[in-house]
């Protein structure tokens, strides 16, 4: 199974910040606690505006 978190993001669905996780390096989930919003494949979404850019690494 190649599931891959890479990030922090905003979901298009809801507009919560959750965990941007890749499936089989093609879909794009959201996943928030106990809760996964499927939001699309690689090549329709934009994962730039999904994530949430974090270089100051402010407090948590
Ligand atoms: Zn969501």
């Amino acid at each position: 199974m190649a599931s891959k978190a890479i990030g922090t993001g905003v979901c298009p669905r809801c507009g919560r910040p959750g965990t941007v996780v890749i499936k089989a390096g093609n879909y794009v989930y959201i996943k928030h606690g106990n809760t996964w919003h499927y939001i699309g494949t690689m090549d329709k979404i934009n994962l730039n505006k999904i994530l949430i850019k974090d270089e100051k690494n402010e407090r948590k």
